[in-house]
């Protein structure tokens, strides 16, 4: 894929101008990342709707540029360089509103899975209260099949839509979105450049005080154990097959371990913070300090689960 020349950058931009596509230049991707961390990104596309993003995507495609899709930039780490291409942000407007009927909810990729935890409760409907503090959106959960506290988005998912790279629309079953633990079919090759727009969700009738209760519970164990108060991409590593890797880095004496800005964070090993002006830089190295200690001394392979751009 070509970068950004200024002959396309100059497309793009007419482009963008005829098809009223908000875009930002040269915009810095921590703006965009709950790390607070990230060089600027050539364009960041924000299209409002499908019809949008089904021309911008076809004409990223003819124009062979780089595209990469954030949601809420929750799980992210982009690299201090920045991102030569595109990205395009699915912003909450997209795409339009949650919509409830009977025990079935749908939500646009941009939606943040707090607005769609609300809209679960007051509907009284169940399955979801999981994920109340999961600072993602839709998009980026089901990427990454979000999960906490027992629960993950395979549970209750009914379908999903997407747009392939000729910008066509798809919809895949439940069945056939490949999810397992931090996993879906969209982390695979054959889905590479697919923008995923929406999903939906079977959920259970119950009381609206008791999912109330269930998410408030969540989100006092996330407050209490969790260092809420630094920018972080949440856990960092993957859970090895056996073991907990918070409890293998804490077990290592690691929690505290700083490289420039970033740092294991002395209240749940989990979490490698950005305690100041930490670059993309500081935390590679300090992942790989701490991977290289907990494979010497435990045997175990810690994996990201934080995606790294590019
Ligand atoms: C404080 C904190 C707590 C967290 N707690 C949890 C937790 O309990 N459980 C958990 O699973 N995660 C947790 N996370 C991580 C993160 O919130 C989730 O992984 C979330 O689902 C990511 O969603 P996002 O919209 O921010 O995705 P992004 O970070 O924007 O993107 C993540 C990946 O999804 C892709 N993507 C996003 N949207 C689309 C789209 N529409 N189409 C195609 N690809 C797309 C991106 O390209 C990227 O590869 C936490 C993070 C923080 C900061």
């Amino acid at each position: 894929m070509a970068c950004l020349n200024v002959a396309q950058k100059e497309n793009l931009a007419a482009f963008c101008k005829a098809e009223q596509i908000h875009v930002l230049w040269d915009e810095e991707m921590k703006n965009h990342t709950s790390f607070k961390i990230g060089g600027p990104a050539k364009a960041v596309c924000v299209p409002k709707d499908r019809e949008q993003l089904k021309k911008l995507v076809c004409f990223i495609r003819q124009q062979q540029l780089n595209v990469w899709y954030v949601g809420n930039g929750s799980n992210l780490l982009v690299s201090d360089e920045g991102l030569d291409g595109v990205v395009i942000l699915l912003d909450a407007p997209f795409d339009g509103e949650i919509v409830v009927q009977n025990s079935i909810l749908e939500a646009p990729a941009g939606k943040k899975l707090s607005a769609v935890c609300t809209a679960a409760c007051t509907a009284s409907l169940t399955g979801l209260e999981f994920a109340w503090g999961i600072p993602g959106s839709i998009g980026g959960a089901v990427y990454m099949n979000a999960g906490a506290y027992g629960g993950e988005m395979k549970d209750h998912l009914l379908w999903v839509e997407y747009l392939n790279r000729d910008g066509e629309v798809v919809r895949l079953e439940k069945e056939q979105l490949g999810l397992s633990y931090r996993h879906s079919c969209f982390m695979e090759k054959e889905y590479e450049g697919v923008c995923i727009l929406r999903a939906a969700f079977l959920l259970e009738a119950k009381e609206k005080a008791a999912i109330q209760s269930e998410m408030d519970r969540v989100m006092a164990q996330r407050k209490e154990k969790q260092p809420l108060e630094y920018p972080s991409a949440g856990s960092t590593f993957k859970r090895p097959q056996g073991a907990f890797a918070a409890k293998l880095i804490d077990d290592c004496g690691l929690r505290g371990l700083t490289v420039g800005g970033a740092q294991v964070s002395t209240k749940h090993a989990g979490f490698v913070v950005n305690i100041g002006g930490a670059t993309c830089q500081d935390v590679l190295d300090l992942t790989e300090k701490i991977k290289a200690c907990v494979k010497e001394k435990t045997g175990y392979e810690l994996e990201l689960e934080v995606k790294v751009l590019p």
